[in-house]
């Protein structure tokens, strides 16, 4: 998948966004970098946290494979988090992640507030 901002490279930073749905930003490394210097987006720490590994302080980050869908939830395993354990697996609402991302083997990279993670973390 190309960057979304130079149409070139390939996208290799992804963050996902919950607000009322899910908004995907997907940029090659140097755009990811140059996008998060110019945004005063609170919600940009993933980015922050996926390329210098700095975290923010009352958000959660986890990069995470969809390792099983059900009917309305799905199952991650967690590849790294600044919240839960590596290889832990969780359960999710579907809500967290859009259509085109809702397969078996895809890899998520998000952040979201640690109120936002409780409303779409599923019972396990
Ligand atoms: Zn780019």
């Amino acid at each position: 998948m190309m960057c979304e901002k130079c149409r070139q490279a390939d996208a290799s930073v992804h963050l996902s966004l919950f607000e009322g749905g899910c908004e995907v930003h997907r940029f090659c490394e140097p755009c990811a970098r140059e996008f998060l210097e110019s945004s005063h987006d609170p919600r940009m720490a993933g980015f922050r946290w996926q390329l210098y590994g700095i975290q923010t302080e009352g958000f959660v980050n986890m990069r995470a494979r969809i390792i099983r869908i059900e009917r309305e939830t799905f199952v991650v395993h967690v590849i790294k988090s600044s919240h839960f354990p590596d290889d832990s697996e969780l359960t999710f609402r579907r809500g967290l992640v859009s259509d085109e991302t809702w397969n078996v083997g895809v890899e998520l990279n998000f952040i979201c507030t640690v109120d936002e993670l409780k409303a779409l973390i599923g019972s396990a």
